[in-house]
């Protein structure tokens, strides 16, 4: 039951949605509840899923993911642009507001 069915932009979305979750400071439990509002619940587990790679996001769950995290959904399928303000490279121990790069050595696949 965990095999993995998620290809690469699958995977780099995967990221990105936790990248930018928690750059906006959201709980799982809030990203759901944003989907829900949006008319296409997620539940905090289907988040957890989709971020893990367990879950394949689908054309309504990029769409309304993309709503619920306030950014085109483009940006979410995409990897993070460089950025002006930290080049990609924020200071040891600082995550950029701008981009969400973080210097922390956090296991990225
Ligand atoms: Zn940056």
């Amino acid at each position: 039951m965990t095999e993995r069915i998620v290809g690469p932009a699958g995977s780099l979305a995967a990221e990105n949605v936790r990248r930018i979750r928690e750059l906006r400071g959201l709980t799982k439990k809030a990203l759901s509840e944003r989907t829900s509002t949006a008319g296409c619940p997620i539940p905090p587990l289907g988040i957890s899923r989709i971020e893990k790679g367990e879950r394949r996001i689908d054309v309504d769950d990029l769409l309304v993911l993309a709503q619920a995290l306030q950014v085109p959904y483009a940006q979410l399928i995409e990897p993070p642009p460089p950025c002006a303000s930290c080049q990609g490279a924020p200071p040891i121990g600082f995550s950029c507001l701008a981009c969400g790069a973080t210097a922390e050595g956090e296991a990225n696949a």
